[in-house]
């Protein structure tokens, strides 16, 4: 199969679909990959790298989009509508539940739109939203602890303490990828650390994995507004899926922190489970309310973009692979890449999408 790989030009998407080891593994495959020139320097993967893989370079985005299929990450914009036609495979993250312009688009151009975000294995995993979750997680504790210091406008505390003085604490909502991945890095660091989830299970699991050294405990507004006057970092990471999270933290319960204490609600993507949360970007990440420093960052992953093109990738590839060797009909077999499908052939083909815009389906 001829694969194309464009660039992409969201504003401040610095990550790339395929790395050098994933254009050899596709063109030892017998498939061609185009690679268009400079797609990857945001990610620091240099185009003599591509070359080396056996990737054919082009110049232009039409060259690279003139393929049977088409793996970017990020949803085609509108300047991208053009490159949309029907014998088009086209697999990316759509969030096409978010965006109507884009589905009415690949409904007029007919074309084969495969979304990472609703590919979904058998134990109702979305393994191809896992890998930002585990980025955003571990970014979170970083974030939080930057900005948790005073000239920044933080309440001035080292999350790991030193030997004499007790650590920050760490308050995670969620015990989901985000809140173990957060978890791991603040003890990591020396914090102590709290996570509430309404899963006793995952409670369990948690406590098992953490041998003990995290506190569980059943998230509640009661022991939430208990963990709160001892919190230094307040990470948020539920996700009820497909649904707006709940606003766990209210503004009433700010009062209860320690001023400069910090928020980062990484669910802020849902509407954030804190009342007084909106997004934020990463060149203005906060914001103060009643003195609590608020993060809301949508996309942090983009602060890392390296990392995240690996993490990525590492993921999308077997599924890339088994599109291009088998085109279409791997959707006949694998039941998660079918899961994936969002349009074809002038139709809407995810309940989600079709419910979101009133559209047959
Ligand atoms: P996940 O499904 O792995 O985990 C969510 C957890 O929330 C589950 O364990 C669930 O039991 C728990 N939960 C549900 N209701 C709860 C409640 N009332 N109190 C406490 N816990 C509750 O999801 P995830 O992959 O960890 O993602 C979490 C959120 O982070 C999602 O909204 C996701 O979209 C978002 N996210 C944001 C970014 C970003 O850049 N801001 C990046 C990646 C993911």
């Amino acid at each position: 199969m001829h694969i194309g790989l464009p660039k992409e030009i969201k504003v401040k998407e610095n990550r790339v679909a395929l790395t050098p080891g994933g254009v050899a593994t596709l063109v030892r495959r017998g498939h061609t990959v185009s690679v268009q020139r400079t797609a990857g320097v945001g990610s620091g993967i240099q185009d003599t790298e591509y070359e080396q893989a056996g990737a054919k370079m082009v110049d232009t985005a039409a060259e690279a989009w003139a393929a049977e299929m088409v793996v970017k990450v990020k949803e085609p914009v509108a300047s991208e509508y053009g490159f949309l036609r029907p014998d088009l495979l086209l697999f990316t993250y759509l969030h096409l539940a978010a965006d109507k312009p884009l589905t009415e688009a690949l409904i007029q151009a007919g074309t084969t739109g495969i979304a990472y975000e609703t590919v979904q294995a058998e134990d109702g995993s979305l393994p191809l939203l896992t890998p930002m979750s585990e980025v955003a997680g571990r970014l979170s504790v970083q974030a939080g602890a930057y900005h948790l210091q005073k000239p920044v406008g933080g309440r001035g505390v080292l999350l790991g303490g030193v030997p004499g003085v007790q650590p920050g604490h760490v308050t995670i909502i969620g015990g989901g990828v985000v809140g173990t991945n957060a978890a791991k890095m603040a003890m990591g660091l020396g914090a102590k650390v709290t996570i509430l989830d309404v899963s006793q299970r995952r409670l369990a699991y948690l406590d098992d994995v953490f041998f003990g050294k995290i506190t569980t405990m059943m998230s509640s507004e009661a022991n939430l507004r208990a963990l709160l006057p001892d919190t230094d970092l307040l990470i948020g990471g539920v996700l009820i899926p497909g649904a707006k999270a709940p606003h766990l933290v209210t503004r009433d319960m700010l009062k209860l922190m320690p001023e400069g204490s910090v928020i980062v609600d990484v669910a802020v993507d849902q509407g954030g489970c804190v009342e007084t949360i909106h997004a934020t970007t990463h060149d203005d990440p906060t914001y103060v309310v009643d003195g609590i420093v608020h993060y809301g960052v949508a996309n942090m992953p983009g602060a890392v973009p390296r990392t995240s093109t690996f993490a990525l990738t590492n993921q999308t590839l077997p599924y890339a692979l088994m599109l291009a060797d088998q085109g279409v009909a791997a959707l006949k077999k694998s039941e998660a890449l079918r899961l994936g499908l969002n349009t074809c052939q002038g139709k809407v083909t995810y309940p989600g999408v079709a419910e979101a815009f009133d559209m047959p389906y």
